[in-house]
């Protein structure tokens, strides 16, 4: 049976660990079900203020750079090729297109899934992938299956095939698992104010990917300060 594949959207301005633990995490917790996980740096992000944006490229890098010794990891820079916003909706089809026969996992951090409705399609992208969900900040398990209602409000709890998960059945065909994983109160605006504050990004960023921040200085101070 052909496996299927996790995707990590996000802008990682800059990767850190959190992002990292997230992608082994669900690699190891949804086991046979995918054989790796694409950390998918945004190109153009619909969502975000892009003021502070690095360049594509070095955030890219710097996803390679901390993914190198994780075979099961990787980067996928297919945004880049796209011109326009770079929606999940336009990217998952062409995943889909790509490779009919994979089943794709979309991985998102509480807060972005109770943003989906504001996503363009968002509430169809369960024709397109399944999604796993884990928590952030104060966020809970019960939160997600009420937030996952009131988006869907056909959605159904059945049993998970993923253990110590909950699982639903969402309106389009998809499922939308919630893990609960060791929290990680970790973000990439609070990396970038360390950085523009002078201090250390020491362990909440994998030394290869330091090491390109670093040289790169001049160009992430311009971006950061913005
Ligand atoms: P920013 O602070 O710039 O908004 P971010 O740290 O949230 O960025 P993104 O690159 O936007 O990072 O995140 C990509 C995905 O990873 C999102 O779904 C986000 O919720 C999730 N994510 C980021 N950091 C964590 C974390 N510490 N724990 C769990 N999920 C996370």
């Amino acid at each position: 049976m052909q496996k299927g594949r996790a995707i990590l959207g996000g802008s990682f301005n800059p990767p850190h660990i959190g992002h990292l633990r997230l992608a082994v995490e669900v690699f190891e917790v949804l086991g046979g079900m995918v054989d790796g996980v694409d950390l998918m740096p945004c190109a153009r992000p619909p969502h975000k203020d892009i003021a502070h944006l690095l360049p594509f490229n070095l955030r890219a890098d710097m996803v390679d750079a901390a993914v190198a010794d994780m075979p099961f990891l990787r980067c996928n820079r297919q945004e880049v090729l796209r011109d326009g916003a770079s929606y999940t909706w336009s990217t998952l089809r062409d995943c889909r297109k790509a490779a009919p026969d994979t089943t794709f996992y979309f991985v998102l951090g509480s807060p972005d899934f109770t943003l989906l409705p504001s996503w363009h399609r968002g509430n169809e992208l369960p024709s397109l992938c399944h999604f796993v969900i884990v928590p952030r900040h104060k966020d809970t398990v019960k939160d997600f299956v009420e937030t996952a209602r009131s988006f869907w409000p056909n959605a159904k709890e059945r049993p998970s095939s993923v253990p110590d998960a909950r699982c639903m059945s969402l309106t389009g065909g998809g499922l939308a698992y919630f893990l609960s994983l060791p929290r990680l109160d970790v973000s990439a605006s609070y990396l970038r104010n360390l950085w523009l504050a002078g201090r250390s990004l020491k362990y909440f960023v994998p030394e290869s990917a330091l090491r390109l921040l670093r040289e790169s200085a001049r160009i992430v101070d311009a971006s950061w300060r913005v």
